[in-house]
C-alpha cells in the first residue's frame, strides 16, 4: 500500500496512469489530499469506481497526537506524534505576527550526538519518511483549524542526515497543485554537515539556510558537537559564505549560549571575526538544560550582553523570544521525557 503522501505530484499521476485512469484525476487527488481529507469518500469529483480502486493500493498515511501541551502564555502547542511503527516524533506550532510556524522533526532520533541536546541522547531510530514530515504540518492545522504558511525543519534530527527525504518533502509542500508554501517561507537547519550544505545550495537556493554554530574554535565546538570533527570551522565557514554569496540570501547562525562555555566576551570577538562581512544574522539562544547533560544556561541579561557585541561590531543578532517556554517547548525533551 502506497501512502500518498509520500508522492510528488508526478509520482501520483504515474500511480493512475497504472491503475488504467486518465492523468487529470491526479489534479483532483493530489489537491484534495493537500486540502486536509483524509478518506477518499471525501473525494467529491471523483468517481466511486477510481475511488475504489485507489482503496486498494494507497491511502492518505496520517499520524496520531498522542499528547498535546498548550501554552498558558502564548498559542503555542507542543505535539507528540505515533508514527505507524509506534516511534514517536515531536513538532511545535507557534503563532508570529507575520502568521502561523511549525517546527518539524526530519528523524525519530538523532544520531549527531551534540552533547546539549535531548534528541540525540537515544540514538537515531530511523529517518522519516517525506509524508511523515508533512503529516506533521497537516495534522496540527486539523487540531488548530489554522493556515500554517512557514515551516522550520528544527525539530528532532539532522534533516542533512536524511536528504532525500527531506528534498521531496520540501517539492511537496511546494508544490502549486497542493500546498503552495514557498521555498522563501521555509528553513531548514542543519549542524553543518557541508557537502550536503553544498548540494542544497544548488537544489534549494530560495529556501533559508539556518547553521548550527555555537562554538568559536574547533576546541570548543568540536566538545559540543562530534560533527566539528569531520566539518571543523575552516571548512564550515567557507562554505556557509558562499551560500550567501551564491544565493545573495542572509544565512543565519543559532548559537546556544552554555553557561562558562561559550559565553564570554572572548567568545563575542571570536564569532565577530568569523562572520565579519558576511550576510548573515545570529540567533542567539539561551541553552535549555536537559537533565544529564551537565551543561548549564545562563541568564538572560548575559544574553543581551552577548547580543550587544555583535551589534557593536555590526553582526546582526537576535535573542529568541521564549515562545511556550510553560509547556517545555525546548528541542527533544517531551519525547524523550515519554521514553522513560
Ligand atoms: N539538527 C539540526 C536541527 C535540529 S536542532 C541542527 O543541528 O541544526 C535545532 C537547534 O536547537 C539547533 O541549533 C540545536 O543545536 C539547538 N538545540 C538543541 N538542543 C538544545 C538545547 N538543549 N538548548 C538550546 N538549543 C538547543
Amino acid at each position: 500500500m502506497v501512502n500518498l503522501r509520500n508522492l510528488e505530484y508526478k509520482e501520483l499521476e504515474g500511480l493512475i496512469c497504472y491503475i488504467g485512469e486518465p492523468k487529470f484525476r491526479a489534479k483532483q487527488i493530489f489537491s484534495w489530499i493537500y486540502k486536509g481529507v483524509v478518506s477518499f469518500d471525501e473525494m467529491n469529483n471523483v468517481p466511486k469506481t477510481l475511488r475504489e480502486k485507489l482503496d486498494k493500493v494507497a491511502y492518505i498515511g496520517r499520524i496520531e497526537p498522542v499528547a498535546v501541551q498548550k501554552s498558558e502564555t502564548d498559542d503555542t502547542r507542543k505535539y507528540l506524534f505515533q508514527l505507524e511503527d509506534g516511534n514517536q516524533i515531536e513538532s511545535v506550532f507557534m503563532k508570529y505576527k507575520y502568521g502561523n510556524s511549525i517546527c518539524v522533526s526530519s528523524q525519530a532520533g538523532c544520531r549527531m550526538g551534540c552533547r546539549f541536546c535531548a534528541s540525540t541522547r537515544n540514538g537515531l531510530e530511523r529517518n522519516l519518511m517525506p509524508g511523515e514530515i508533512l503529516s506533521q504540518l497537516m495534522e496540527a492545522e486539523r487540531d488548530t483549524g489554522e493556515k500554517i504558511g512557514h515551516i522550520v525543519v528544527m525539530g528532532t534530527g539532522e534533516p542533512f542526515d536524511n536528504y532525500d527525504n527531506l528534498s521531496k518533502f520540501l517539492r511537496i509542500v511546494n508544490d502549486k497543485q497542493g500546498l503552495n508554501l514557498g521555498m522563501r517561507n521555509i528553513t531548514v537547519s542543519t549542524c553543518g554537515v557541508v557537502p550536503v550544505i553544498e548540494k542544497f545550495v544548488k537544489d534549494f537556493p530560495r529556501v533559508n539556510l539556518a547553521i548550527s554554530l555555537h562554538g568559536t574554535t574547533n576546541e570548543i565546538r568540536g566538545n559540543m558537537m562530534p560533527v566539528n570533527k569531520s566539518y571543523p570551522l575552516e571548512v564550515l565557514i567557507p562554505a556557509c559564505r558562499k551560500y550567501t554569496e551564491e544565493t545573495g540570501r542572509r544565512i543565519t547562525f543559532e548559537y546556544t549560549l552554555v553557561n562558562g562555555v561559550n559565553d564570554s566576551n572572548k567568545d563575542a570577538d571570536r564569532l565577530c571575526s568569523l562572520l565579519k562581512n558576511m550576510l548573515c544574522h545570529v540567533n542567539l539562544i539561551p541553552l535549555n538544560k536537559v537533565e544529564e547533560t551537565g551543561f548549564d544556561t545562563v541568564s538572560r541579561d548575559k544574553a543581551l550582553l552577548f547580543q550587544q557585541i555583535l551589534e557593536q561590531r555590526g553582526i546582526p543578532a537576535t535573542v529568541r523570544r521564549e515562545l511556550g517556554s510553560d509547556i517545555d517547548a525546548a528541542c527533544g525533551q517531551l519525547r524523550l521525557n515519554n521514553a522513560k
